[in-house]
């Protein structure tokens, strides 16, 4: 299960860096477009390829404006709007998505997000704030809008077989915040009387996790608590507010916790942090074993929006 769980930004990298000898072919690309601009193509057949590349990029310069409407799976209840607009990703696209992630910009994805994503409502939202879950669900639309069609796909199973399928946009299913879940999310810690608010995480706040678990140099616990503590809204012991300086002290609270306590915030926190969003159940049968079952896969593994 492990090597479903990667985020699509290692993939798309690991991806890239297999490609390197893509990188000084997009660097003369200027120069080729002002070559084929300065020729005189009115006076070229229909069919010579000055010619073909103009109607092909005409052609995509169209396509790029095109929006399709999305709602998104955090149904507005994060503090933005639930419809959003987004167009397929052209070749320009790809080649700057491309050659972000080889000079490792960090916000390589982000930066094409930020490009064939709109909402209406709010011109100006900063893309930071999209949950973590809304961010793989623009993902996954955009590589679909952009490569449609199936996908030829390979599992694993338990004896180490290797299993080849088919799988379709459609087989995935989406799972929408519900209108009505009062946000944000609130847990009831029963030994220390306590009411936990937690946010979901967004892009931003797993910038600001990365950070401090690399300072504090944690481990999967310490990750799992400053987590947490960055994702706390607010905290509650008989209906009025804890008070608290920075989320340090947060991460003290939570180790001051008994493990009962400890056990119900971390369940909650997991199931609240992969509860939304788009999933993925594959069946599967393998012929050398004779049987099957279902397998729970990572979408943005099969969903990807590098050529
Ligand atoms: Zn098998």
């Amino acid at each position: 299960m492990q090597e479903n769980s990667k985020t699509l930004q290692q993939i798309t990298k690991e991806k890239a860096l297999s490609l390197p000898q893509i990188q000084p072919q997009m660097n003369q690309t200027p120069k080729i477009q002002n070559q084929l601009e300065d020729m005189p193509s009115n006076t070229l057949p229909e069919n010579h390829i000055v010619n073909v590349i103009k109607t092909l990029k005409a052609k995509q310069d169209d396509r790029a404006y095109i929006w399709f409407d999305f709602d998104l799976p955090s149904n507005g209840k994060c503090g933005y709007d639930k419809n959003i607009k987004m167009r397929e990703m052209t070749t320009a696209d790809e080649r700057v998505l491309i050659k972000e992630m080889f000079s490792s910009k960090e916000n390589s994805l982000l930066n094409v997000i930020q490009k064939c994503v709109k909402f209406e409502g709010q011109p100006n939202f900063d893309f930071e704030n999209l949950t973590t879950f809304d961010q793989d669900f623009i993902l996954i639309e955009l590589s679909a809008i952009t490569f449609p069609g199936e996908k030829d796909i390979t599992i694993t199973d338990d004896a180490n077989h290797k299993i080849s399928l088919k799988l379709n946009k459609s087989e995935l299913s989406l799972s929408l915040v519900p209108f009505d879940l009062e946000y944000p999310v609130k847990v009831n810690l029963p030994m220390a009387n306590l009411s936990w608010y937690l946010n979901f995480t967004t892009l931003k706040t797993l910038k600001e996790i990365d950070k401090a678990t690399k300072s504090l140099s944690g481990d999967v616990l310490m990750r799992l608590f400053i987590s947490i503590a960055l994702t706390t809204n607010k905290i509650e012991k008989n209906g009025q507010a804890i008070k608290y300086d920075n989320f340090y002290e947060v991460i003290r609270l939570l180790e001051s916790l008994t493990p009962t306590d400890l056990k119900i915030i971390i369940d909650f926190y997991n199931e609240k942090s992969n509860a939304y969003g788009y999933k993925l159940n594959k069946d599967y049968y393998c012929t050398e074993c004779g049987k099957g079952g279902q397998m729970e896969l990572e979408p943005l593994n099969f969903f990807r929006v590098t050529i």
